[in-house]
């Protein structure tokens, strides 16, 4: 093993590494993981601070919403490249075309399922129409912009040569980088890196273009099968920010790129992710989400630097890479410091939101600000984690229907717990209603749903304190079922039953923004 403090003699040149995230697209189809125009452009400008190359910010052609967000992240960010998704039907080109056509660094990026399970029975199609319609798709992106990304979805189910026509096709017509997805999870790095290996050698033009990793963690071996993927040649590596995805998920950015920092005398690689900020891109995925990282999640999870153990502690204390390959702070785990309080000004608050990676207007620090001060009256120290928590919480309720405006729970051993709410509407009218039920929380939801005639199944309630100490601010998310579907919300609130209240009206929003939708998410790549 070879550790931090290890002497490196000589250092192999390092070979570049795209990073190209998707946590916005194939992350968010995470059931229940649906994020607001708001949350998307706030990941965004996260992941590029990050130092991420390509962020593939949406599929434009499922929903108007999907389409705004990747408009509105193309039109904003400057240093990555962002990509809208589109299957290989002219519709969806053009919709993902005009979705990045503001970007500075647009990309489309077209897929088309090519294996013999999927030609057969997802889409109908022989192996010469699956070959016409990349060419065709292919070219039309190429008219809205230069870079295109290419996928044969279910490429390591495909037969070998096959595939290699389908990439001949797609590199002739135009397409600059070439991803080869693992959709179901399936391969093994050995299978895998021979697929790119036979890929490179035997098609024409394949030196002209990057090849990429797309892998899904069905077995566990996302990550491994990537790193095997770069091993055979690849040069562009697809993940999401702490794994998630559908299923269980896609390669975790975070152990890719520590593992190529870490073992870069097996990898010599490099990456331009600056991997101090790792744990806040992670913390701020895990909030918006809803999606809590494992404990023992590599390079993320909570428990991932903490020896319990006594003969690693005093391993550790005698010196540290004995247990430690890398360090807390190279991920960027710093302790939690108290650094605000009641005194300080908007100024001191304002700097550090943006050492968080924040980056609010005018008018969202105003409300944020105030919010923050309500709260130093409440609370007596402040960390880091509770400025996070009002951002986001913020952030959750952008696209707010109804908004809570009062509540008011009866509740004790002997009476019949009652609440009393009064929301205001998307017009700002206040409607107030009361209900009863099994307990305080059922009280509330119930009248929330009389309101709002919005009926959803509860299929989980958590509550968790933010911080520390009796005055913390506690975090509750629910999870409705609502027409088959996991909606998730979540709300912060010194009192955990606004907090739940709030929690349950931002699902219930959810919901009534998703009725939107026009087409549904069918397990693309
Ligand atoms: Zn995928």
């Amino acid at each position: 093993m070879v550790g931090p403090d290890s002497p490196s003699p000589v250092s192999p040149p390092a070979t570049p590494i795209r990073i190209f995230d998707t946590t916005l697209r194939d992350g968010e189809q995470s059931p229940g993981a649906s994020l607001n125009l708001k949350e998307k452009l706030e990941i965004a400008r996260v992941l590029e601070q990050l130092g991420v190359d390509i962020i593939e910010a949406g599929f434009p052609i499922t929903s108007q919403g999907d389409f705004d967000s990747v408009s509105a992240i193309a039109s904003e960010l400057t240093a990555s490249t962002v990509a809208g998704l589109a299957r290989c039907t002219e519709k969806d080109v053009r919709r993902a075309g005009e979705a990045v056509k503001h970007a500075k660094f647009g990309r489309v990026h077209v897929f088309c399922a090519t294996s013999k399970i999927h030609r057969e029975f997802k889409l109908k199609k022989a192996k010469e129409e699956i070959i016409r319609m990349t060419r065709d798709n292919v070219q039309l992106a190429r008219s809205y912009v230069s870079d295109v990304e290419f996928s044969p979805e279910d490429a390591s189910r495909t037969e070998l040569d096959y595939l290699a026509e389908v990439v001949h096709a797609a590199i002739e017509a135009g397409a600059t980088t070439i991803n080869c997805p693992d959709t179901v999870g399936f391969t093994t790095p050995a299978e895998y890196r021979a697929m790119f290996e036979y890929l490179i050698k035997h098609v024409p033009g394949a030196d002209k273009v990057i090849f990429s990793t797309h892998c899904h963690n069905d077995l566990g071996l996302a990550v491994a099968n990537s790193l095997a993927g770069v091993q055979g040649g690849a040069r562009q590596v697809e993940c999401t920010i702490n794994g998630i995805g559908e299923r269980a998920g896609n390669a975790s950015l975070e152990e890719i790129v520590m593992a190529i920092k870490t073992r870069h005398d097996v990898y010599p690689f490099s990456t331009r992710i600056n991997s101090k900020k790792l744990v806040p891109a992670s913390r701020l995925v895990s909030s918006l989400t809803g999606l809590h990282v494992q404990r023992n999640k590599a390079i993320v999870g909570e428990n991932a630097f903490a020896h319990e153990s006594g003969i690693h502690q005093d391993g550790m204390l005698k010196h540290k890479s004995t247990y430690e390959i890398m360090t807390p702070s190279d991920v960027g785990w710093a302790q939690s410091v108290n650094v605000l309080g009641k005194h300080s000004g908007r100024h001191a608050y304002k700097t550090r939101l943006e050492e968080l990676g924040y980056r609010l207007t005018e008018e969202e620090l105003a409300i944020a600000f105030e919010r923050f001060k309500t709260l130093c009256d409440k609370k007596k120290e402040i960390y880091d984690e509770d400025i996070e928590a009002i951002i986001e919480d913020q952030l959750e309720s952008a696209e707010q229907l109804f908004r809570l405006k009062n509540l008011q729970v009866v509740a004790g051993t002997n009476g019949i717990p009652t609440a009393t709410v009064t929301l205001l509407d998307s017009t700002g009218e206040p409607v107030t209603d009361a209900a009863t039920g099994d307990g305080p929380i059922d009280a509330m939801f119930a009248v929330i749903q009389r309101i709002t005639h919005i009926s959803a199944k509860l299929v989980n309630y958590e509550v968790r304190s933010v911080t520390e100490g009796k005055d913390a601010q506690g975090e509750a998310t629910v999870e409705l079922l609502h027409s088959e579907r996991k909606i998730r919300g979540r709300g912060v609130s010194t009192d955990i039953l606004e907090a739940s209240a709030k929690a349950y009206l931002a699902a219930i929003n959810r919901i009534r923004t998703l009725q939107k939708k026009t087409v549904s998410q069918a397990t693309p790549m």
